[in-house]
């Protein structure tokens, strides 16, 4: 474990100025299977350019139950059509399990509990069988995720994680998926900055950060998965 925390601040370091291939291109030297991609299906960019450097790269993706269906229509379009094996990972109880256990709507009235159920846990036991995890962080998301490191250490989980676009801009991601044709959550141009579960996500207003339609309303600004 403490060879792990060494090899990734010490990554963290030295890639920190890299072009986002190269820290993938590392990644997949170093950890080979032992590593997976994260993906909340609002675009493909990063698991597009892991299976650049480890084609058939596995790709995670947490189906809370709570999605809407253009998330799940972008995970089906990017299983069929990319050089990715996709996982999908379930909470423990469905809605209804969770509904007849907590009450309904957990997520308005807890929706900490909501998300640890729903996406904590079942992500904590889904990247069990990996040393590493690859994420699509951008510093440009939020205040929060303004420090995001490019390789980091994940203290909870005890695995390295990799932020390799953490130091994009919103115009180098779109610029990417331009050129590359790559896959993304139809809700982005249907006026969504960010999309997560249905029952806490909204569209913009007008001038509102990417982020501000996420538990719009509330003082949470991460589901805890990155906290
Ligand atoms: Fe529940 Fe909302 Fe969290 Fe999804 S985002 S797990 S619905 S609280």
């Amino acid at each position: 474990m403490n060879e792990l925390r060494e090899l990734a601040t010490w990554a963290g370091r030295e890639l920190e100025e890299a072009p986002a291939l190269d820290i993938l291109r590392w990644a997949a030297d170093t950890f080979g299977s032992g590593m997976c991609v994260t993906s909340s299906m609002e675009d493909a960019v990063v698991a597009h350019l892991a299976a650049r450097v480890m084609p058939g790269v596995d790709v995670v993706f947490l189906d809370t139950g709570y999605h809407f269906p253009e998330t799940i229509g972008t995970r089906d379009a990017l299983a069929a059509v990319g050089d990715v094996r996709m996982i999908t990972l379930l909470p423990r109880r469905t809605v209804a399990e969770q509904d007849a256990e907590y009450g309904p709507e957990l997520h308005r009235r807890d929706p900490d509990l909501c998300c640890s159920l729903r996406k904590t846990q079942p992500l904590e036991e889904g990247l069990a069988p990996y040393r590493a995890w690859v994420t699509g962080l951008r510093r440009f998301d939020s205040p929060e995720r303004a420090t995001t490191p490019v390789v980091g250490w994940d203290e909870a989980r005890g695995k390295v994680k990799i932020s390799p676009i953490a130091r994009w801009t919103r115009e180098d991601v779109d610029t990417y998926i331009a050129e590359h044709g790559v896959l993304v959550n139809p809700l982005l141009s249907d006026g969504y900055g960010s999309v997560g579960c249905a029952p806490c996500t909204r569209r913009l207003l007008p001038g509102e950060d990417a982020r501000a339609g996420r538990w719009s309303g509330s003082a949470k600004t991460e589901c805890g998965i990155h906290t």
